[in-house]
């Protein structure tokens, strides 16, 4: 469970005077199990809403809720803590060149301190997950895209997370590994009964797994619902963007 209350986000500007007010006023609640998407125009504040909830940066204003803790009350250190039941996944995949994909996964275990021996049982547990079982020896430049995301998306569960972030995750894949990696996603999803949170700029992304989605623009959150619900709402700014353009 995911809750944002009038969440602000304020940077001062970068190499000039002045602020930019990258989210701004958000509210936002993402039930337990539910799998919802971000959508919105470069810059709208996407990246920093997901950034927001597993404090990896302070919101300047407002409260963020993960599975019933208030994460702006807690001190660093328990926020450190907490962070650990939020697993994340990016659009360049982040992993580490030099290790397998078995030593990527095992990579976040080692920084909690589990042994050699259960590290290396779960790792191959979740490389059996994503599908890349025979291939947990290989090097990330030796997999293709959408194998380095699973890679990812294993490394991103090895610490048994109640919610995943996916800032832009299928973004540097093609259609075919796009396609594969939503599903994974879906299954992961209903499998281990996570809270996803998907931040895309593609829409046929957001109408492939999504239950509900908002729709940001300038740090705003100007529409969103079920995505049952927004696509047969006259008017939806969410629910047009959702259309395919008329030709
Ligand atoms: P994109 O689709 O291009 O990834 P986005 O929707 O993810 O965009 P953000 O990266 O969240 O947008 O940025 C929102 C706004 O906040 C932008 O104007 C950006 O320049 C600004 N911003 C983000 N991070 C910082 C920072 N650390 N310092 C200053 N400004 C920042
Ligand atoms: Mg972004």
């Amino acid at each position: 469970m995911i809750e944002l209350k009038d969440v602000r986000k304020v940077f001062p500007a970068r190499g000039q005077a002045g602020e930019v007010v990258a989210v701004d006023g958000v509210s936002l609640a993402v039930d337990r199990g539910e799998f919802a998407g971000v959508v919105g125009p470069s810059g709208s504040g996407k990246s920093t809403l997901v950034r927001l909830v597993n404090l990896l940066e302070r919101p300047t204003s407002g409260s963020v809720t993960v599975d019933g803790q208030l994460l702006t009350e807690l001190p660093d250190e328990q926020v450190r803590q907490a962070r650990r039941s939020i697993g994340m996944v990016f659009q360049h995949f982040e992993l580490l060149d030099s290790r397998t994909a078995a030593g990527n996964v095992e990579h976040p275990l080692e920084l909690s301190g589990v042994g050699r021996a259960e590290r290396r049982r779960r790792a191959g547990e979740l490389l059996d997950l994503v599908g890349l079982g025979d291939r947990a020896g290989a090097r990330p430049a030796q997999l293709s895209g959408g194998q380095k995301q699973r890679v990812a998306i294993a490394r991103a569960l090895a610490v048994r997370p109640t919610v995943l972030l996916c800032d832009e995750a299928t973004s540097a894949l093609d259609q075919a590994s796009t396609t594969g990696v939503l599903e994974l996603l879906r299954r992961v999803r209903d499998e281990l009964g996570l809270t996803v949170l998907l931040i895309t700029h593609e829409m046929s992304v957001v109408k492939a797994v999504c239950d509900s989605a908002v729709l940001l623009d300038r740090g705003r959150v100007v529409d969103g619902g079920r995505l049952a619900d927004v696509l047969t709402r006259p008017g939806s700014p969410l629910g047009d963007a959702l259309l395919p353009a008329p030709v």
